[in-house]
């Protein structure tokens, strides 16, 4: 089976972009599986720190590994880890890919702590990919009254600092502020920034990630996957299919965890074959 990096290139030579949805427990991972195989495209299951805690982190690993058993193109990633040493339990695990967040550090302390999870990886699990963040786009996904402190236009990641980052770090997956914000803010997104998004993406050599894309329209996804993302992160619109099929599920007498949750996969799968096809082109 091919690998997540060759994938990603596949995926640049389509000119696509591989979907990248969190999940907290197994129902969350059969719905992804499940739009995904249905589509026939590979897919990326995040698992942040609090989302690893709730599910374990050898738990989530040998759950995705049955489906990669079956033969099907499913990918894990240890989704923002905070800490040099949560980035090495996930290297420890084998991940197809963590992403070391040192977002809100100062620009030097960022590039020590993600280049020494690059020289671990390299070290321990070759092939494992690498993302690291610059640029910070607030922390959880959530509904929001307002854009969270510290995020603005002037915050935005340069070309110039992505360059400098990529070279220092050696990361095998970028992912830059240029407009997106982790959560859903309730009066409207902020746009992204698509021309940002081809400046970095021209002067970087490596892919580009796009996180916090729920509440972004299709039209500027689909721009955003044009000018060089390939990958997007879906989760906090996923969490809110997931809690309104529970809630359905819930309101019946219907005893069977099987059949009220099945509720609640349900309108998960909808929504991750929906982004699926945007994301891939299918539409
Ligand atoms: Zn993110």
């Amino acid at each position: 089976m091919k690998t997540l990096k060759e994938y990603i290139d596949w995926a640049g030579e389509k000119n696509v972009a591989i979907g990248h949805f969190n999940i907290s427990d197994s129902e969350g991972l059969k719905a992804v599986v499940e739009a995904a195989t249905e589509l026939g495209v590979p897919v990326i299951i995040g698992v942040s720190e609090k989302e690893r805690s709730f599910l374990g982190v050898a738990e989530i690993r040998v759950l995705v590994q049955a489906e990669k058993d079956k033969g099907l193109p499913v990918f894990l990633n240890a989704d923002h880890t905070y800490s040099v040493e949560a980035s090495k339990e996930a290297v420890d695990n084998t991940f197809d890919s963590v992403i070391i967040d040192g977002a809100e550090k100062p620009f030097f302390e960022n590039v020590m702590m993600t280049k020494e999870v690059v020289q671990y990886a390299r070290e321990k699990s070759p092939g494992m990919l690498v993302e690291g963040e610059l640029g910070f786009i607030g922390t959880g996904s959530m509904l929001r009254d307002e854009i969270p402190e510290g995020v603005s236009e002037e915050t935005q990641t340069t070309a110039e600092d992505a360059v400098t980052f990529v070279k220092e770090t050696c990361v095998d997956l970028f992912a830059p502020s240029v407009g997106n914000i982790h959560g859903l803010i309730k009066s409207g997104e902020p746009k992204l920034n698509i021309e940002r998004i081809k400046e970095i993406a021209k002067a970087v050599s490596v892919p580009l990630v796009l996180h916090g894309a729920s509440g972004n329209t299709d039209e500027e996804v689909s721009a955003a996957i044009d000018a060089g993302v390939r990958i997007v992160h879906i989760n906090t619109e996923l969490r809110q299919a997931y809690k309104k099929g529970i809630e359905r599920g819930m309101s019946s007498d219907e005893l069977a965890p099987y059949k009220f949750m099945a509720e609640g996969v349900a309108e998960m799968k909808k929504l991750v074959i929906q982004k699926l096809k945007v994301f891939n082109k299918m539409n």
